[in-house]
Order: C-alpha cells, then structure tokens, then sequence
C-alpha cells in the first residue's frame, strides 16, 4: 500500500504526498486512510517534523471516498460496521486538527497545511477541512466541493459539521445541500479555502506558511473559548430564520422523499446544539442511518457505480477503438443543432447538412447562441467559441461528407425522407462510414431496409434539449453489427454522456415507459380525479414533473401525432382510447401545450407557467369520491415500471443496469429509488405482485403483473440478486 508517501525536509516540514497507484485520479479507501494515520502519527511523534504539508503528487488532489468501500461497509459490517468505520475516520481527521497540541492550553501542536493542486471532492476536502490551512493551486478547471448529496448520501467525515461550524448553516448550505462546486478562486471568495496561489508557488508558500505559523493559527474557531457559530446558532434569532427557512426549502426540492437531505439538516441541526465531538457523533449516527436506507445504496449504485461503469464500457463489444474523427449530420433543427454543438464541443469536426442553406446556417447559430452565453457567464472564451464554430461546416452539399466515419441523421420523423437521405449519404461516404437515426418512434430495423450495409445502420437516440440531457440511447437493429455499436458508444464516450444500448421496439425503451405515465395521468383526469392530486402525487414520489406538466412540455400535438400513428400500428390492439378522447379535444382547442401558452396548464404571455388551467375542471369534472394518494402513486409509477420489466422480459433491456441508470438520466424516474427495477427490489417482488393484482381488478390490464415478475415473487428474488452482471462490486 503506498496511497500516502511521507518525507521530511532539511528544515523539519514533513510531506504526505497522496499518490493512489494505477489511478489518474485520487480515491481513498480504508486501507488508505489506515496509512494517512499512521504517517501522520510518525510526523507528530517525530520531533525533527516542525509541521505538515498534505498534498498530491497527481494533478488533482483526490475525487473522493471510493463508493465501493462505502458500499462494501455497509455489506460487511451493517449499522455497527458503518458508524464505527466512520467514528474511526473522525479520530484521525480530528488528530490532524489537533495536531499534538495541549488539549487545555491549546498550545504547542504542528501546523497541518492542505495544498490543493487541482480539484478536491468529497473526503478530498473534508480532509483539508480538518487541517489548519487550505492552500490552491489557481487551477481554473479544478473542482472544489462536496457532492455527496448527488448520490443520496451527505458528507459525512466530519465535512457536514466542519462547514456550518466554519461558514454558518447559511452560507454552508449550497455546498452541502446542492452539493455546488467552485474553482479556487470562488471557494476563497466563499471561504471554503483560504489562499490561491500560483501553481508552481503552491509547495514554497505551505513550507512558508508551516514555518511561519504560530500557536493561534492552529485553533480552530470552534475549539477556542467563546465560540459563536457564523449567523447563529438554532436558538439564535438569526439562526432560527436559517433553520426554519432551510427546513421549508429543503422540503420544497425534495419532497420529503430523500432520506440524505433531511439527515443532513438533521446533523446540522442537532449538531450545532452541543460540543465539536458530540457534533460529529450525530453526524456519525445520520450518516449511518443513511448509509442503512435502501435508497442510498440505490442512488449510489445507480448514480455512481453503475452510471460510470457503462461510460466506461461496460457493455461495448470488443471492437478496436471507434474514436470518431469527422461527424455529419443530416437535417440541422432542433436536434440537429444541438448533436452539432456537443459534437464540435467535444473536438470534433462536423459537417451539418440541411435542405437548404439557411436552415443549415440557422442550425448552425444555435452553437453560437450557446458559446455566447457562456462567454456572457465567464464559463467560455472567444477562442473557445471561434475554435468550436470553427469545427462546424454548415453546408447543403452532401459532398461534404466525404471522410466522415460517423453520421447522424435528425431530419422529419418520417420513413420515406429518412429513406432518401439514407440512400443520399451512402452514394457519397466511404464504405466504413456509420449511419445512425436519431428517430424516435421509427424501427430501426425498418429504416435500415433503405441502407446498402444494415449492419453499419443503427440508433442513436438523443433526448431534447442535447446540450443538456445526460442520456443517449443506443438501439440495435435487428442487422446491426458490432462494430456500429461499438461506434455508437466511442462516439458518446467523446461528448461525456451516458449511453444505454437497447434492442429495437416499439418506443425503445424510455420512451415506451414515460408514455404510460403520461397517459395514466390523463386517463385519471378523464375518471375525475382531481388534477391537482394527479399532479401532486407524483411530485411526492420523487418524479420531477407531473404527469400533465410533461405533456405540456413535450407538447401536446407531439402526444396526438404518437397516438395516431401507435393506433395505425397496432389496429385493434390499441388500448389508450380513453386517453386519446382527452388529448386530441385539447389539441382540437388549440392547447398544444407550453409552446402554445396554452395546454392542462395556463401560461402568461413570456410562457411562465400560471398553474392548472381553469377550464379544466368544466371539461373533466371532478368526482365527488377521490383515490387515496398511495394509490394515484402506484398507477403512475407501476405505469412505467411494468413497461421496464416488459422491456427485460422482451430482450428489449440486456442489461438492469441500463433500465435504472436510463430511466433516471432519461426521464427523471424518481431518483431517490435507483431507478424502477430497484424501486422494485425494494418493495419485493410480492407486495409489487399484490399492487399489481388490486390495479388490474380495478383499472385493467395494463397492470397485470409480467409473468418474470411473478416467477420472482415465487421464488424470492430480487432484480439484482438475479440478473446482476457477476462482476459488479455493489
Ligand atoms: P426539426 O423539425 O426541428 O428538424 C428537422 C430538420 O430536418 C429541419 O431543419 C428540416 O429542414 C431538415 N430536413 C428535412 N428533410 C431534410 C432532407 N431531406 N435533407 C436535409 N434536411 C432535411 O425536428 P427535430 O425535432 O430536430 O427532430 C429530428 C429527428 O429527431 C426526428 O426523427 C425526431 O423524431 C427525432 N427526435 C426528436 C426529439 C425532440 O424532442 N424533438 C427527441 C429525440 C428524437
């Protein structure tokens, strides 16, 4: 084990340089921390060390706590093993703090100096915390935070208590609550930090500060006599504000349905009732408390293992690297403007192609509309901005395309245009080149009939708007060869997002579970349940927008175009009439939706949403008995639920990995669940089962429960616990 490499200089500063071998980015582990404190026990008991500097031999000084261990922590030791991991951790962290110093006097320790090269996360600033000065590099790019929250956990290494402690609950509560990030120049002018320095100055001026530091420097505020908390403490009148305040507006964001936002406030709360170390003993017990709820070892595995193991590949075939070097793109709306600027934006050289130069132009500007509020926010230079523009060819001639290895095709969903432009861009590419359909009702396996080389031919489905979607769907054809999915998936390595692949049907896959859910809502306005619980009920279980909210959003006319050419497909099989009758009455008013400032909801003329719209309730009235809230719940979910174990059923899914990760970065599925397989597992095949057979009796088939779902509930088993990939750790 060499995580941490301790020297000392001619001058008594001892170094801890964190090195974490075979990574390019620093993580801590148990047996990591385990070397820190016995490095930082040798510099204290060694009386030619005057004081300390921590810092990395890597660019970076560290990404965090590695999540893996967390989880393993949990798996080994339960409740017990959790908080005395984390008691352990507070000791050493609270060693570096105290630094050898008279507990009474509080004289006489070393200084501890963190010297940040670039970004420190997690653990990787809840460790600077603890030492007497924090020093960064001017590293622009670097990162400095605590992110835990976005993982369903909160920083919970003393990190959560040190902060309100040093910056008050106020001023804390964006970086523990939202988990926000900031370049070290933001995190001094915050006070996170306390000093930026010129990179190559960032050592000389620790060694400086370590010499020069005296006894004073050493005590942390909250360990010297008379200490107030920075805006108050709870029974402050100040304080009192922050704490009520913090409670309503966590509430508001959450909904109550994440366990690590109301832990945190909680630690925060009780903690800054008592003494330091019985502050971190609470911060302790709701970490572990946590760290015990299903929905943070959810959230982790889904947010974070799994997430990042598919960008890395987890499922690509073995094909040799698909680095995408010159990119066209056929058809430069809404989708085509956007796929060309992360494109551009990620360095690669793109030629956008529309019917006509204009439109191609139009498509085009979209980058610079980007750029320039970028520029506008300091987040981009001009250079940037010329160098992407740069990169985008904005032309109707289809030569242009000659030497690309990769197209993207996003003009009008319709089969026949698609066809022809398939034909055109397969008579001026080379034989190699990758064709993929943006569609998003079309069969792949349907559009490749018009390709000369089907197992080049597949889906690369992008959610609206690009720039900021996480997600891309990648559908196989039933022809598609390796080597396109293994494009597929180089090519959204290269602009950061994360990908799932997925048979072809009907829908693929996100889109054939938020359309249930849409409909379910409307088809419960349609029975009279009051809209506003419709709505409510499935903010309360965690989705980010309503029902009737979405649709507005997609637009309603998008909804009447689905349903007309789904009810074309399926003939008498169609089961949605009853949801039909209320969006094509809606449609047939003129209320498309947001676009049209009109739709289930009012909008004012800047298109900011009023509330429900009220003539909603003369077109549907409201039955005089309502449906428990738990039971709107089970509709709305179950709705896109049973449509992702189908999907597994079918082959559509090959992996629940991909059905969690892409239901939450697809379409917002309630996050705090880890995604509708695991939301499953946690309930149990057999209570799922049981909901399903009480909504069949009562509302119909679309809710029988899948025939896998029941052999599960037979047999005891859970989604992970069957399918799970062998190798994966959580
Ligand atoms: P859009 O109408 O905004 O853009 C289509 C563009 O294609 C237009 O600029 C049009 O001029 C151009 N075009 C049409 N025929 C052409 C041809 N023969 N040659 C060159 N250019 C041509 O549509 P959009 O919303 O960008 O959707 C494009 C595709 O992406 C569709 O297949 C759609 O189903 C799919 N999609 C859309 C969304 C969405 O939310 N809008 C999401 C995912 C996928």
């Amino acid at each position: 084990m060499t995580d941490f490499e301790l020297k000392t200089d001619a001058d008594g500063v001892a170094t801890i340089t964190w090195n974490v071998a075979d990574k390019s980015m620093n993580v801590m582990s148990l047996a990591g921390f385990a070397l820190l404190d016995s490095l930082i026990d040798t510099a204290l008991a060694d009386t030619a060390v005057k004081g300390i500097i921590i810092t990395s031999a890597k660019k970076d000084f560290a990404g965090g706590m590695d999540l893996n261990v967390i989880a393993k922590m949990r798996e080994d030791g339960g409740a017990k093993g959790i908080f005395d991991g984390v008691m352990n951790m507070h000791a050493i962290l609270r060693k570096i703090e105290r630094a050898g110093m008279d507990p009474k006097t509080l004289k006489g320790g070393k200084p501890i100096v963190a010297a940040l090269p670039g970004t420190a996360l997690g653990i990787g600033l809840e460790i600077p915390l603890s030492c007497h000065r924090i020093i960064a590099a001017d590293n622009p790019k670097a990162k400095i935070g605590l992110p835990e929250i976005m993982v369903g956990i909160f920083p919970g290494a003393g990190g959560t208590t040190r902060l309100v402690r040093k910056m008050g609950a106020m001023m804390a509560a964006p970086f523990l609550l939202e988990g926000k990030l900031s370049d070290p120049k933001s995190a001094k002018a915050a006070g996170l930090i306390d000093e930026v320095v010129a990179p190559d100055e960032l050592l000389a001026r620790a060694k400086e500060w370590v010499l020069g530091a005296k006894d004073a420097d050493l005590v942390k505020p909250w360990d010297a006599k008379g200490y107030k908390m920075p805006g108050g403490a709870p029974y402050h009148p100040a304080g009192f504000m922050t704490f009520v305040g913090a409670s309503a507006m966590v509430h508001a964001k959450t909904m109550g349905v994440y366990p690590a936002a109301k832990a945190l406030l909680s630690a925060v709360y009780e903690g800054a009732l008592v003494p330091f170390d019985t502050a971190l003993k609470i911060e302790a017990r709701w970490f572990t408390s946590v760290l015990m709820n299903p929905s943070s070892s959810a959230m982790i595995r889904s947010l974070f293992i799994n997430k990042e193991a598919l960008e890395k590949g987890a499922v690509r075939p073995a094909q040799p690297d698909q680095t995408v070097k010159k990119l066209g793109i056929i058809g430069a709306g809404m989708m085509g403007a956007g796929i060309a600027y992360v494109s551009a934006n990620a360095g690669i050289e793109v030629v956008l192609i529309d019917a006509k130069q204009e439109a191609a132009d139009h498509g085009k500007s979209y980058s610079e509309a980007i750029l320039d509020k970028g520029i506008s926010r300091k987040k981009v230079t001009e250079q940037k901005k010329a160098e992407v523009l740069g990169r985008i060819t904005a032309t109707t001639d289809y030569a242009a395309l000659a030497g690309c290895d990769l197209i993207v095709e996003a003009v009008f969903e319709d089969m026949e245009i698609k066809a022809e432009v398939t034909r055109k861009v397969e008579a001026v590419v080379g034989p190699d080149c990758i064709f993929a359909t943006n569609t998003s009702t079309l069969p792949i396996t349907d559009l490749a009939k018009a390709s000369a080389r089907p197992d080049q031919f597949i889906g690369i489905h992008f959610f609206s708007p690009v720039d900021k979607m996480l997600l891309v769907e990648i559908i196989r054809g039933k022809a598609t060869g390796d080597r396109a999915v293994a494009k597929a998936l180089d090519f959204v390595r290269q602009i950061r997002k994360t990908p799932i692949v997925v048979n072809d049907a009907r829908f693929f896959y996100a889109n054939r579970c938020i359309i249930p859910y849409i409909n379910e809502g409307i088809r419960m306005l349609a029975e009279g349940v009051e809209p506003v619980l419709i709505e409510n009920a499935a903010k309360l279980v965690g989705m980010p927008l309503g029902p009737l909210q979405l649709v507005d959003e997609t637009s309603i006319d998008l909804g009447v175009k689905i349903a007309k050419a789904t009810r074309l497909a399926m003939g008498d099989a169609y089961p949605d009439g009853a949801v039909d009758t209320v969006l094509f009455a809606m449609a047939d008013q003129g209320r498309l939706g947001k676009k049209a400032g009109a739709g289930f909801y009012s909008y004012d003329e800047k298109g900011k949403r009023l509330g429900l719209w009220d003539g909603l309730e003369a077109a549907y009235p409201v039955a005089g008995t309502q449906p428990e809230l738990t039971e709107v719940q089970h509709r709305l979910l179950m709705a896109q639920v049973l449509e992702a174990v189908r999907a597994l059923e079918d082959g559509v899914l090959m992996d629940i990995r991909e059905g969690d990760v892409g239901a939450i970065l697809g379409w917002g599925f309630a996050p705090w669940s880890g995604g509708p397989l695991s939301w499953l597992d946690m309930i149990g095949a057999a209570r799922a089962v049981e909901i399903c057979d009480r909504l069949t009796a009562e509302f119909g088939d679309r809710f029988k429960a899948p025939t896998l779902l029941r052999d599960m509930a037979a047999k005891g088993d859970g989604f992970y616990s069957r399918f799970a990939p062998k190798k994966q750790a959580a």
